[in-house]
């Protein structure tokens, strides 16, 4: 754990500040929960907040409070940029580094003057000012809750912030199932229905929002699904024409690997989805027990993330992408044999 300047940054917000909030590229539950989770507080502690995101996130998380106050920077750049010149402080949520941002808005970020506050769990960050960095945390929801706490707040916990901040320990736990999720990752859930969260909403926002069409996508995708039983190991592709052939929104990929490592004796799944217009592979990896799939993105893939689910990329073509795939597999055949030994 990793946690800088605290007292300072503490002495620095207990004046009204302009404050501006960034999560990562194609924002997940927890980046949205976390970052809006954030802002209410802040809003509340008299500061003045804007959440920017890079670019879009899916319509099942659309309905999260505050999210129409958030920006896209690639939509309403002005506005993004003009947001960023007027603030006195940027926090980070949910990412390490400052690539994770995307291009645009990291050439912007690399000349902010002001001083930077790193809010995040995943593995390597980069070094800010300000920092509370921890991998053992199941999501950035839960450290929000922890920041929230330690500045001696946890009574301006309300039905708001609850309702972010669940939604992010939520997804990023897949509903509190991933080794992630410790008994005080449930004694904070408890506390934040305690304050509002309503659990049986947000899960059925979430979960029960899906579109005729996605699951048509969901049936191609498992349909496209091989099994390399040798090295318990399964993955899934989709190009961009069955994309297409399936409207395809953002978001509706969201989780489909899992379904791979979902079947019995599997300890090691991926997904590969073509996307032309950024001209490359995107993947998710995930893994259960010791095989790191963060190290795996990490060496062969440009990405990173967590042990047991991470994301990367190729700018190979889908099959030159899968037949690098399946050669990397023999190296590991026997770290993926004993992976979940019981
Ligand atoms: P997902 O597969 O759900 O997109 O991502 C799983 C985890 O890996 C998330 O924590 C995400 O932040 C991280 N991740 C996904 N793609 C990348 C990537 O390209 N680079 C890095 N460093 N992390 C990634
Ligand atoms: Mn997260």
């Amino acid at each position: 754990m990793i946690l800088k300047h605290f007292k300072e940054l503490q002495e620095f917000l207990s004046q009204p500040k302009n404050i501006v909030i960034i999560g990562h590229r194609n924002p997940d539950g927890d980046a949205v929960g976390s970052t809006l989770g954030l802002k209410h507080y802040f809003d509340k502690k008299g500061h003045t907040t804007q959440v920017l995101m890079p670019n879009e996130y899916p319509d099942f998380l659309h309905w999260i409070p505050g999210s129409d106050t958030v920006k896209r920077f690639d939509r309403q750049n002005t506005q993004s940029i003009k947001a960023l010149a007027k603030s006195d402080i940027v926090f980070l949520l949910d990412f390490n580094a400052l690539h994770r941002v995307g291009t645009d808005v990291q050439n912007t970020l690399e000349k902010y003057e002001n001083d930077f506050a790193l809010i995040d769990h995943h593995q390597q960050p980069d070094d800010f000012k300000y920092m509370y960095s921890d991998t053992t945390m199941s999501s950035t929801c839960q450290m929000v809750y922890n920041f929230i706490v330690m500045m001696g707040d946890n009574d301006l916990i309300d039905k708001n912030i609850a309702t972010c901040l669940y939604t992010g320990i939520m997804t990023d736990t897949g509903s509190f199932r991933f080794r992630s999720t410790t008994s005080t990752t449930h004694r904070i859930i408890a506390d934040l229905i305690d304050k509002g969260a309503e659990n049986d909403r947000i899960h059925s926002n979430v979960h029960d929002a899906n579109s005729y069409s996605r699951l048509l996508l969901l049936g191609q995708a498992l349909s496209n699904m091989k099994v390399l039983p040798e090295y318990k190991t399964a993955f899934i592709t989709l190009t961009e024409e069955e994309k297409k052939r399936f409207n395809f929104e953002k978001g509706d990929t969201e989780g489909v690997v899992n379904y791979a490592l979902s079947l019995k004796g599997i300890v090691f799944a991926a997904i590969f989805i073509e996307d032309v217009e950024q001209g490359i592979i995107k993947m998710s990896l995930r893994s259960k027990g010791k095989f790191s799939v963060n190290q795996f993105a990490r060496n062969y893939f440009n990405g990173g993330g967590h042990d047991n689910a991470a994301g990367g990329k190729s700018l190979e073509s889908m099959e030159d992408t899968i037949a690098t795939f399946k050669s990397l597999l023999p190296k590991y055949q026997k770290e993926l044999e004993v992976s979940y030994e019981a």
